[in-house]
């Protein structure tokens, strides 16, 4: 029986090997060059990560903190994904010229779209501080005095790197903080809108394909970096002009092959690899179904009304894709864990792990008590979670009516103007009907899956006077509220202050938003996070245990949004018995959906009309034009927009999704399933160029035709 398990565990330990799994971190890639190479890439590790000379990572780009984009030219042309510059694009839009619907294109410099808040990060090194962060602290330190004398030195660390320099610098914990790395980045404020493709095409499949194979969505933006005259970040001024990059990409026209070696290059989000068995069966259990419950409800009321009206599609389209984006990723989640027994895995390693540490006396006991303290923590992780849902993904006049909290205690007509400025914005993108309709679906449910002692105090008084009867209160509180219009809202701001704050704070809707809010802040927030950063502790523990008693193993750290590489090939996979799937896509598959007559899968006339006449140019081959490919690169959220790169360094496609089994790489990786989604750089420059008109932004990239490693791509034959 030992012998058999031990033999499975070699097997689950050594799936690393062939698996492509891991987000690596790009200051440390001499160590994996070796491997790199064996597996087809022609680059050095100093050619993708350098801080002596312009490398690969001087053309990854942290879009606005949550996506990633690419360079592509020297002046400063970026390339994201379509979803990725979705609010920018939906900010844009409106019923005359709605872009979302029709597309944009700048035909020119001056016709670009400026972005106020918009951001893009150059990372501009990577120093691994963990001996300076613990520098004094020793293990007879306890644990808050040790943090605090922790962020002091990081405080003092990063002051120092950025003295004198426009830079900014952080430090991040790795691997439960056994390490530290620094961040030094450099952030330009000055981001345009050059271009989208309509929905259509940028989100063709809508939610009935996201995280699914097989995929045919051109799911890119252009957008392009401005500078001051000295290249430096600058706010928001006509006098900037675009960036010149150290490094951008040179494109490849030259095509993709099954089995070639692909890098994915950005800013993965949210991992968690080394969770126990007892964290993924809540996960599986408890967390997932309650927020995939939720978001079921507010979507079936959303998506009706947007459905119906142009105005609501284009108010609550950033919304909808915020909340169905994740939504439909759980239940991938969830789906891929179950059917690949995660469980039973991290069961298999535990048992493992509990053989080889049982006669060290700081690691025997570690996972009994992570067992209790996790029996702990999931109530008020659950309640956690839930406000989340509620208080960010709900009701949005939850949050609305809590904000004039600051007018309250400033009540200045400076703060009365910028506030009545904000509360217009809000309202051109609302509507009270359907932030009702949310409310009356979610509230009982979020009460629902609360423990009894963590409901709100004000669940007793709906019981009571609406007998649950969550319909009537939400027409009733929403009837009664002056945060449901404009006007009310600025006739109120008009009156003194005593009767303001007496009208907002007797309001029905503050005051559930009030309830929630404060039975949330103290009894679930300081629960959860004392539970939380014990567990934290223990993961660090836990971490370290691993790599002391497993030292075969390779060992990654999750993703914390910070730089990283992954890489594999180019695969297909058979996710499931008799299922397989190729590894590319075609624009005759996008006929074939268009033809079934879902509305997910609506065209553009002209889409149709090139594909008749299969006018692919240099683009496409055999008559074809492909449109979306497969690989086994280790990819999250966060990776969305980030460059598929071949093994010269040049750019094949943009990530922009897993197939919905793969979702499950967040907690772990099956090599089996887990696959990333890239559009095929083709069909971006074809959409560009031949669907679009706009050609002249593939005249300013680097374009190649062959395979040859020259970094800097001006030496490129075009
Ligand atoms: N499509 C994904 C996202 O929205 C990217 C991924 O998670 O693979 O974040």
């Amino acid at each position: 029986m030992k012998k058999f398990l031990t033999f499975q565990l070699i097997l689950l330990l050594s799936y690393n090997l062939f698996a492509h799994e891991g987000m690596w971190i790009p200051s440390l890639l001499k160590a994996l060059e070796g491997d790199m190479q064996s597996k087809g890439l022609k680059l050095s590790a100093e050619d993708i990560y350098s801080i002596n000379q312009s490398s690969l990572k001087d053309a990854i780009v942290h879009f606005n903190g949550g996506c990633t984009a690419e360079v592509v030219s020297d002046k400063g042309l970026i390339l994201t994904n379509h979803h990725c510059g979705y609010g920018q694009i939906n900010q844009h839009s409106t019923l005359e010229n709605n872009y979302l619907k029709n597309g944009f294109w700048a035909m020119s410099q001056s016709e670009e779209l400026k972005n106020p808040g918009l951001t893009a990060t150059f990372i501009v090194r990577i120093e691994d501080v963990t001996a300076k962060v613990n520098n004094g602290i020793s293990d007879d330190i306890d644990t808050e005095a040790a943090n605090l004398m922790r962020s002091d030195a990081i405080k003092k660390i990063t002051s120092e790197a950025v003295e004198g320099t426009n830079y900014k610098a952080v430090i991040k914990p790795f691997y439960y903080g056994n390490e530290y790395y620094m961040i030094v980045s450099k952030t330009y404020k000055d981001v345009r809108l050059v271009g989208a493709p309509p929905s259509a095409l940028g989100k063709f499949g809508g939610d009935t394909d996201n995280w699914v194979w097989p995929r045919h969505t051109c799911d890119f933006s252009v957008f392009r970096i401005y500078a001051d005259q000295d290249n430096n970040p600058s706010d928001i001024s006509d006098e900037n002009v675009p960036y010149n990059p150290a490094h951008h990409f040179p494109v490849s026209l030259n095509g993709i092959k099954k089995d070639d070696f692909t890098m994915v290059f950005g800013f993965p989000g949210y991992t968690q690899q080394y969770l126990t068995s007892y964290a993924v069966k809540d996960y599986i259990d408890i967390i997932n179904p309650s927020r995939i419950k939720m978001r079921e409800l507010s979507l079936s009321v959303i998506d009706q009304a947007m459905a119906q009206s142009e105005k609501t599609f284009i108010q609550y389209a950033s919304k909808q894709s915020r909340i169905s984006n994740a939504y439909k990723k759980w239940i991938g989640q969830n789906l891929g864990l179950n059917e690949k027994d995660a469980l039973a895995k991290k069961r298999l390693l535990e048992k493992e792990f509990l053989n080889r540490v049982a006669e060290d006396k700081k690691y025997k006991n570690l996972l009994d008590q992570m067992e209790g303290l996790q029996l702990k923590l999931t109530k008020y992780d659950q309640a956690n979670s839930l406000f989340r849902e509620i208080w960010y993904y709900g009701p949005e006049i939850f949050r609305f009516s809590k904000s004039f909290d600051k007018l309250i205690s400033d009540f200045s007509d400076q703060r009365k103007e910028k506030k009545l400025s904000l509360a217009k914005e809000f309202y051109s993108k609302y509507d009270a009907k359907i932030d009702a309709s949310i409310l009356e679906k979610l509230l009982p449910v979020y009460f629902d899956f609360l423990d009894d002692d963590l409901e709100p105090t004000i669940k007793a008084d709906i019981e009571l006077k609406y007998n649950g009867n969550y319909k009537e209160y939400s027409k009733d509180i929403f009837a009664k509220s002056c945060f449901v219009s404009f006007s009310n809202l600025e006739k109120l701001m008009g009156c003194g202050l005593d009767k303001f704050k007496k009208k907002i704070e007797s309001d029905p809707v503050y005051q559930l938003s009030k309830s929630i809010l404060s039975k949330y802040e103290n009894d679930v927030k300081p629960a959860f996070y004392t539970n939380y950063f014990l567990m934290q502790d223990q993961m660090k523990k836990y971490v370290k245990a691993q790599m002391t008693y497993f030292p075969n193993k390779t060992f990654w750290a999750d993703a914390n949004s910070t730089l990283r590489l992954t890489y594999g090939k180019v695969e297909g996979s058979s996710p499931r018995d008799g299922m397989n799937y190729n590894w590319y896509t075609t624009l005759d598959g996008i006929i074939a959906k268009n033809n079934t007559g879902n509305p997910d899968f609506e065209i553009p006339l002209r889409l149709r009309e090139l594909w008749e006449k299969k006018d692919y140019g240099k683009y496409g081959s055999n008559n074809q034009l492909n449109v979306c490919f497969l690989g086994s690169n280790h990819t999250t959220g966060g990776n969305s927009g980030s460059p598929a790169i071949n093994a010269y360094g040049q750019l094949i496609g943009i990530n922009f999704d897993r197939s919905w089994e793969s979702t499950m790489s967040d907690i772990m990786f099956d090599p089996e399933i887990c696959r990333n989604i890239m559009v095929d750089i083709r069909y971006v420059l074809w959409v560009i160029d031949k669907y679009a008109g706009a050609g002249y932004l593939v005249d300013e990239m680097s374009i190649v035709k062959q395979k040859k490693t020259v970094l800097v791509p001006e030496a490129l034959e075009k």
